[in-house]
């Protein structure tokens, strides 16, 4: 169990009123639970835990770092981490961990573990069950996930979308892959099964030289072009309306080339949250497809910057890292047949 930080280990400041990160002790003295399992738990925490908009690609190499020294020494892993970035983790995690064949599994809470009705404790302990199931003499999860509030995700599938409810995940475009009742149910035929069983390798070179790029009605081109003209930056992922459709104008098409022609990656992916970029389909995306705009498919944000943030770090040429994008690394992307 590794404990980064988030609201799950939070305590009130009795001076602000707000809620802070707390060191460990306080979660492994509110679930005592933890002493029933019929497994042995092994915990390290970070040495400052954060609150998770804190959270810096650092943190992730930390994380990989963490999983590769204890691999070959534990069934499972369970990270503890706040809710708000936890669907970037999962994504970066998942790019970053090659040939993985341990689970993964981070969770958190909306509600202090300390507190009443938190709902930290059963999103703690299902975790801890998923990271230390078994099945046939392997691991049944062998991806990074999010358990959270009875549903385990795939990690690269997720968004945060609920700032209130327990519920506060979503996997739009692929389905989950258990759920928690009275047993937890796995649904098998959606779980990544590795066909070897190679040694893990940790990717831990990441390029931070990107930018989201979220398109409005009546954008202006001081905006757009002051983004793609910032300095250093690699790739930008453009977050188009619907099936990938942006503004026509010649100014907008013409910034995009011009980056285009310098080196710089545009990715696009829907500002939905179901369902996928289809370049061409619409006559309001013939023109990026024609100027050599990348199709995202349907990709989160989140997975969409740490994909590009991991294939920039591994020092690729330009129609490697485009190949890539357009492969399945770790699922995050439906490619049809
Ligand atoms: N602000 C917190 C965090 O992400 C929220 C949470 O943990 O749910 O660290």
């Amino acid at each position: 169990m590794i404990y980064t930080g988030g609201t799950i280990g939070m305590i009130e400041n009795h001076e602000t009123g707000a809620l802070m990160p707390f060191d460990f002790s306080h979660i492994s003295e509110q679930v005592p639970e933890l002493k029933k399992f019929n497994c042995q738990i092994s915990t390290i925490s970070f040495e400052k835990p954060v609150d998770s908009s804190a959270i810096r690609p650092e943190f992730w190499v930390e994380l990989a770092k963490i999983i590769e020294k204890n691999h070959d020494s534990y069934d499972g892993f369970v990270i503890l981490h706040g809710t708000d970035t936890m669907s970037y983790t999962a994504s970066a995690l998942s790019f970053m961990l090659e040939n993985q064949h341990k689970p993964v599994i981070l969770t958190g809470s909306q509600l202090p573990i300390g507190t009443l009705r938190t709902d930290g404790k059963e999103n703690l302990i299902s975790a801890i069950e998923v990271a230390a199931t078994r099945r046939n003499g392997r691991p049944i999860i062998s991806e990074v996930c999010i358990y959270f509030e009875f549903k385990l995700y795939r990690g690269n599938r997720t968004t945060k979308l609920n700032a209130e409810n327990f519920d506060a995940f979503a996997s739009f475009n692929y389905p989950l892959l258990a759920e928690a009742g009275v047993h937890i149910k796995y649904n098998f035929e959606f779980i990544h099964s590795p066909k070897h069983r190679e040694k893990l390798t940790i990717h831990t070179e990441l390029d931070n030289n990107v930018a989201i790029l979220k398109l409005f009605p009546g954008i202006k081109k001081e905006v757009v072009s002051a983004i793609l003209n910032s300095e250093g930056l690699k790739a930008v992922v453009l977050e188009t309306f619907g099936a990938g459709n942006a503004p026509t104008d010649a100014w907008f098409i013409e910034c995009l080339q011009k980056s285009i022609e310098k080196g710089i990656i545009i990715l696009n992916i829907t500002q939905c949250k179901s369902g996928s970029v289809n370049m061409g389909r619409y006559e309001t995306s013939v023109d990026l497809l024609r100027i050599g705009v990348i199709s995202g498919y349907d990709i989160t944000t989140e997975a969409a910057i740490t994909k590009l943030m991991f294939l920039l770090g591994q020092k690729l040429s330009q129609n490697e890292i485009i190949k890539m994008l357009n492969t399945s690394i770790s699922g995050e992307i439906t490619i049809s047949e």
